[in-house]
């Protein structure tokens, strides 16, 4: 296909605008798959994702279109993650488009992450197509919407669009407009091979599956070729493109979308963002620079019973075939016992990670509290990275410490200004910047306002988020970005049952938050652990200095003394009972806790 005749487009909206819906209607209009072929989002291939309503992962489907100037043209559509803790993904799916759709839900007007997506597709030079969606639905207010979109990212009604993912009304506009309006890619197809790598996944046959955009040159299955960031080598075992199903071609050339398959066993040796070019015609550079996924956020993953640890092990090399951005280590945990220490790009990564681990693997966790990483310079002038809290030096032996910082922006109706402001002190968030958005609306004139602050991510990986959503009622979005790391002074405590320091509920905190911390676990403590023949006595220390106690009293209890001697079996299985209860059981020392103990301990708040 000559490449005036390629559309490479991406859509874009924050969570729930309906990004998969709209992606469906285009296959099926395109008549790439009948409706009845079509399970429900196709383009959401895992059950998590179905589940969660989020595409974790960008795939490209080639359409055929022909368009109303009797031409017929080859779109290739690239859906991209949703969520704020793949946004480099996005950003390399952005990069492999030349136009995007931009979804705003009618029932709810600009979000946050509709913002920092306009934003990263005007980096990009991207063409965009405004696009009001759901105009369906009876309580949609495309005229406010319209207004928002008009005064905050400057379009003009004429050029917007509005349609129905859902009921297609629309979509044939939408086809056209794409065709008109983004632009055929650039590129040299004689020049030296250049493609970058938007996405990748592991398949158990054909090894390593690599979504890529061909720049410049053309790629031909048995091709030799290598990675010029990771500097990887690899030869082409197949070409291809999905529309949706897998469609192996004989090349991909310059301006055309596609996967190859590579052979290599992991994604880390074949990752996002790198630019893949030819072995022995390589070309002088890169796309872009390369930039291998950093974890942000880590925790402590451990099996509830410590016999799994093998097959943990083995399930966590499994998930990193398909996923560069999670990094473990085995740690060692005098209550826990082996497990790892993980590493995850935000919150959402983690709970997807824990949620495949138990639900892929059949594996029962404990996962501790997520916390950032902190550079230490020691006072013997030796900087160190400390990922679990309990490994925090003591005061003493600390000349500096640092913490990572976030950038993050809030979008909520005017009338919630004062409680935004109000737990952003709480968390210790900086304020930098007020907006107000769009104009006055509505009998009590509210108006969308933008929020701008920089806050400690350390404050992200608590409460954070649950209480913006419920402080103002669900109206606030949210949408953060890395920000470096600045001196943090801060101190660890340390949680003691029956004197044995447990080092999994160990946390990092502000002085001035030790106490109400430490009380906290402490009394939750008491409500989990069950009493037993003796008092147990539980503390929350900074350095040697006790801040919370709380005594849990002995109890004496014998199971047996109900049964009054005579019904053996009854007696059996009362005892049988009593075993199953302590396989669920850790023990602190003497003192034996329930699973569940951790969990709700364990989760920070
Ligand atoms: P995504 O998170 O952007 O991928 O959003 P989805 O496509 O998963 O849609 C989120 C929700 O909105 C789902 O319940 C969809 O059925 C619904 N939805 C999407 N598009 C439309 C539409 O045009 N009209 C109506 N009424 N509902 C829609
Ligand atoms: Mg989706």
């Amino acid at each position: 296909m000559r490449q005036s005749h390629i559309r490479n487009f991406c859509i874009i909206a924050h969570i729930d605008h309906g990004k998969s819906t709209l992606a469906d209607r285009l296959i099926e209009s395109t008549g790439a798959m009948r409706r009845e072929e079509m399970s429900e989002q196709v383009m959401d291939r895992m059950e998590l994702e179905r589940e969660r309503g989020i595409t974790i992962k960008a795939k490209a489907i080639r359409l055929n279109y022909t368009a109303a100037d009797g031409n017929s043209y080859l779109l290739n559509l690239i859906d991209t993650p949703g969520h704020v803790d793949f946004s480099y993904e996005v950003s390399r799916t952005l990069a492999a488009c030349e136009g995007a759709v931009l979804l705003v839900d009618v029932t709810q007007g600009i979000q946050a992450q509709t913002l920092a997506n306009v934003y990263l597709a005007m980096e990009h030079n991207l063409e965009i197509i405004p696009t009001l969606n759901k105009v369906d639905l009876p309580s949609g207010e495309p005229e406010r919407v319209m207004d928002e979109v008009e005064s905050v990212l400057g379009f003009s009604e004429a050029e917007t669009l509005r349609i129905s993912g859902k009921t297609g009304v629309g979509v044939p506009e939408l086809l056209e407009t794409i065709v008109k309006r983004v632009p055929p890619p650039g590129g040299d197809p004689k020049a030296p091979l250049r493609a970058l790598i938007f996405d990748s996944h592991y398949d158990q046959y054909k090894g390593v599956i690599a979504y890529l955009r061909v720049v410049d040159g053309r790629i031909k299955t048995g091709d030799r070729l290598k990675l010029m960031g990771q500097g990887t080598t690899l030869e082409v075992l197949e070409v291809g493109y999905f529309n949706p199903r897998e469609c192996p071609v004989s090349s991909l050339e310059a301006g055309e979308v596609g996967y190859i398959a590579t052979g290599l066993k992991t994604v880390g040796d074949c990752s996002v963002g790198d630019t893949v070019t030819s072995l022995v015609e390589p070309a002088h550079a890169a796309l872009a620079a390369y930039r291998p996924a950093k974890p942000m956020v880590f925790a402590g993953i451990y099996p509830t019973q410590a016999s799994d640890y093998h097959e943990l092990r083995e399930a966590m090399e499994r998930l990193k075939l398909n996923d560069a951005s999670l990094s473990y280590e085995m740690e060692n945990s005098p209550l826990l016992g082996h497990g790892f220490r993980c590493g995850f790009l935000g919150l959402l990564h983690m709970d997807i990670v824990y949620e495949r681990l138990e639900r892929e693997f059949g594996l029962s966790l404990v996962v501790t509290a997520p916390a950032v990483s902190y550079y230490i310079t020691r006072t013997d002038g030796e900087v160190i990275t400390v990922v679990n809290p309990s490994e925090l030096p003591a005061p003493a032996d600390i000349a500096r410490m640092e913490e990572p910082w976030v950038k993050i922006r809030i979008l909520v109706p005017s009338n919630y200004i004062g409680t935004v402001m109000e737990m952003e002190r709480e968390f210790g968030g900086i304020h930098r910047h007020t907006e107000f958005l769009g104009h006055a609306t509505g009998t009590e004139g509210t108006q969308r306002v933008q929020l701008d602050y920089d806050m400690p991510l350390r404050s992200m990986l608590t409460s954070f988020y649950d209480q913006l959503k419920s402080r103002t009622n669900g109206y606030a979005s949210l949408d953060y970005e890395f920000d470096g790391y600045r001196d943090a002074r801060l101190v660890k405590i340390d949680v003691l049952v029956n004197n044995l320091l447990v080092d999994a509920f160990s946390r990092i905190v502000p002085p001035e938050q030790a106490q109400d911390v430490g009380k906290s676990l402490v009394h939750k403590l008491k409500e989990v652990i069950p009493r037993q023949l003796f008092n147990i006595p539980i503390q929350a220390a900074v350095g040697g200095r006790i801040v919370a106690r709380a005594d849990i009293a002995a109890k004496r209890k014998d199971v047996l003394a109900k049964c009054y001697g005579g019904d053996i079996t009854r007696k059996r299985k009362l005892l049988e009972k009593q075993k199953e209860g302590k396989k669920k059981m850790k023990s602190i020392g003497q003192v034996e806790v329930p699973k569940e103990a951790f969990f709700s301990v364990l989760k920070t708040d």
